[in-house]
């Protein structure tokens, strides 16, 4: 099969026959196609190795986003999520990007940071500077030991950096391990390296060293991600109802909107996280860290904005950039323990932790695009609502056929609420 992720009517299509071609898409073996399939793919024997007093497993829909094309390639996107809209809006939005070439990526090196902290430091100042003075000598050892096992695959403890911060208790020291994770998300490697070292550090500072732990804060650890949309091919998707140069300038409106209203940014990072976190899920990552991540970084300015920008080229299109960090793995934590992870990792095709952080700016990109594209226009609950009757339906304790029925009229009658699909539900049941 052509490996184009701009597959035609995958969203018409019944579950089996998309498996089939997102199989055929990433090569996936029969089992490995089964494990999509069949629910309970989670074993409980794995599940009681993974957290503690497990007494079973709960499981959320796994899509796939269509459409990505990016620097060239294409990705079929895997996404773990329960809400409705996000999946299809995500596929949209790629689409229309896809005539400008769709996105465009880069990454830093995969550095995220450990912090020591020191306290009854007698002269901070100082013990600052002596732990900066003998830096490469910590490093050297740090790296000659190994104790997180980096080094053997190209990463490591790469710079030490330290800071005086006042605090409610007095001043305290603290260390800054700058440890290039590749693969790894690195929160275990990191802690480990912390606590190897925080005893150097209590010798050189003559203070006592209290937490040993990573900063979810990665601002080391970025992937940018950039698209162009054109003003035609939004005209033209919004079928007449808007002009190209008005859509472009609604996007826009709308990001200096949350540009300058924190009560509007934190919504506007939510749904770029709606599709950031979905990732996430579907690669077994730590949906929390890049969580913790994303909103600390969208602070770091002393004010909370907008991870995304969005501005107007020479031709009047729309240009968006996003910036993260990039709190991703592909070896560690479940990510390669979960079985379901295994396979979205394979359909996504990605081959280093970057990659994935790229693909993951791409998808928080894309996900913001649609939905300012919307809110800017005809609104969110227009594409929102039919997903949603859905749901109220099945609430309301529609099976089969009768989901699509119930919702089609609730929509038509501008009412979605359960007491309505249980009223329609009983009609077609008498007749
Ligand atoms: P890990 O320790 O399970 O795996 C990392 C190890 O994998 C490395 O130390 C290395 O020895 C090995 N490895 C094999 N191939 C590698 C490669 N190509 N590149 C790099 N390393 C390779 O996991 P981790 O990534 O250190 O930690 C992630 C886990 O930590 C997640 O489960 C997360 O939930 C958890 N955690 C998070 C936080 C936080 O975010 N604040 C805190 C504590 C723990």
């Amino acid at each position: 099969m052509d490996r184009r992720s701009d597959i035609s009517g995958f969203h018409e299509l019944p579950p089996k026959k998309r498996l089939e071609l997102v199989k055929s898409f990433a090569d996936l073996t029969k089992e490995e196609a089964k494990l999509l399939e069949k629910t309970g793919a989670l074993d409980g024997i794995t599940a009681d190795m993974m957290i503690e007093n497990v007494v079973g497993t709960t499981e959320l829909p796994f899509g796939i986003a269509t459409n990505f094309l990016i620097n060239g390639k294409d990705y079929l996107i895997p996404m773990v999520i329960e809400e409705p809209s996000v999946v299809a809006a995500a596929s949209f939005a790629a689409k229309l990007a896809r005539p400008a070439g769709g996105f465009t990526t880069t990454s830093t090196d995969p550095i995220m940071i450990g912090q020591v902290q020191l306290v009854n430091v007698k002269n901070p100042d100082k013990a600052a500077r002596d732990i900066v003075s003998k830096k490469q000598e910590i490093i050297d050892y740090a790296n000659e030991v190994d104790p997180c096992v980096l080094v053997k695959f190209g990463g490591g403890l790469k710079d030490i950096e330290t800071r005086v911060i006042s605090t409610p208790t007095g001043k305290m020291v603290i260390v800054h391990l700058l440890v290039d994770c590749r693969d790894a998300m690195g929160a275990n490697a990191v802690n480990t390296l912390a606590e190897t070292l925080a005893p150097t550090f209590e010798n050189i500072s003559g203070g006592k060293a209290r937490l040993k732990i990573i900063s979810n804060l990665a601002d080391r650890r970025i992937a940018r991600a950039r698209a162009v949309w054109k003003k035609e091919v939004l005209e033209q998707a919004a079928k007449g109802a808007f002009r190209g140069d008005d859509i472009v300038n609604g996007i826009i409106e709308a990001w200096a909107f949350a540009f300058s209203d924190p009560y509007r940014a934190a919504t506007h990072n939510k749904g770029i996280m709606n599709g950031i976190d979905a990732v996430v899920m579907a690669t077994g990552n730590d949906w929390r860290a890049i969580e913790a991540g994303a909103h600390a970084y969208a602070s770091i300015k002393g004010r909370y904005s907008p991870l995304t920008k969005y501005s107007k080229d020479k031709n009047g299109d729309l240009v968006g950039e996003i910036e993260i960090p990039a709190v991703v793995g592909l070896v560690g934590g479940a990510t390669k323990t979960h079985p379901v992870a295994k396979v979205a990792v394979k359909i996504l095709g990605v081959k280093s932790a970057n990659e994935l952080g790229e693909v993951i700016a791409s998808v928080g990109l894309a996900q913001n695009f649609a939905a300012l594209r919307a809110l800017s226009t005809e609104g969110l609950q227009k594409g929102h609502m039919r997903l949603h009757a859905r749901n109220i339906a099945v609430m309301a304790g529609a099976a089969g056929k009768e989901i699509d029925t119930i919702a089609a009229q609730m929509v038509e009658e501008k009412k979605i609420r359960v007491d309505r699909a249980k009223e329609i539900l009983e009609d077609i049941k008498r007749k």
